[in-house]
């Protein structure tokens, strides 16, 4: 890939962190288009989860870079990286399990930056059609008043993709969010994630190979802490390297 020649959303460039030594990242490439959905897949500790929470800022860069709309994120603190348009939502949902679907995207909507904001907070009509509109989105436009604890596990997976959307973030990265999921679940997430990467970018860690299939435009294969391959699902899926240490197993 010419990165030279492209725009791209997001650009790292030679990422590494180490933990007592030894490199769980190890200078890692990656360009992400807007509009793209990228698949992230590789064995275990591979270093993807490691990848993510670099580029989220919730683990600092031993060394490398990160350009995120030509801003720089490595320097920055996890809240800010938020400020800058990065979600992030991670394997075990973090819903109000006691509020109800509405409220809980609701207070998702971005508030201003005092804790003040949050608290005299009023029921505007932007923050009801944007409830609404993510509601569709995610499927639980019928689910609105339900408290999210009486959800399925799918449904609690996408409201959680919903309160991230709340935010309208440019760069939305999701951690194997089908695990668990009933069939019929992962394919409304397929078609779920097809619709809310237009506009965005958006990065997917992934183990099952037929949702892979489904939802990748491009795949990115980690091994050891370094990218091994990348490419279509064909490419990535017929590569020797690939099988070897992965699709093999
Ligand atoms: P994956 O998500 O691909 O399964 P991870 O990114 O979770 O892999 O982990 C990559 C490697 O880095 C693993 O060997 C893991 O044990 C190690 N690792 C991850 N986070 C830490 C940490 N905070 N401290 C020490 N080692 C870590
Ligand atoms: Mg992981």
């Amino acid at each position: 890939m010419n990165a030279a020649r492209k725009e791209f959303a997001l650009t790292v460039e030679d990422l590494s962190v180490s933990f007592d030594g030894f490199k769980a990242v190890d200078g890692v490439n990656l360009y992400v288009e807007r509009d793209e959905l990228r698949v992230i897949i590789g064995p275990n500790g591979a270093g993807k989860t490691t990848l993510l929470d670099l580029i989220c800022g919730k683990t600092k860069a031993s060394q490398g870079t990160i350009k995120f709309k030509e801003r720089e994120l490595t320097k920055m603190a996890e809240y800010e990286v938020v400020r800058s348009g990065v979600g992030r939502k991670f394997q075990t949902p973090s819903i109000y399990e006691n509020l109800t679907v509405y409220e809980n995207l609701e207070v998702s909507f971005p508030r201003g930056r005092s804790v003040f904001g949050c608290l005299a907070f009023k029921r505007t009509p932007d923050v009801t059609e944007r409830v609404n509109a993510i509601a569709e989105t995610i499927n639980l436009q019928d689910h609105l008043q339900r408290e999210a604890g009486a959800l399925s596990h799918g449904q609690k997976q996408w409201l959680e993709i919903g309160m991230l959307l709340m935010q309208e973030p440019e760069l939305l990265m999701l951690d194997e969010p089908v695990a668990g999921m009933s069939v019929k679940e992962r394919e409304q997430t397929a078609e779920l994630l097809q619709r809310i990467c237009k506009g965005r970018s958006v990065i997917v860690i992934e183990h099952d190979m037929q949702f892979v299939k489904n939802i990748a435009h491009r795949v990115t294969v980690l091994h050891q802490g370094k990218v091994l391959c990348e490419g279509s699902i064909d490419k990535v899926q017929s590569d020797p390297k690939v099988i070897e240490v992965y699709l093999g197993h």
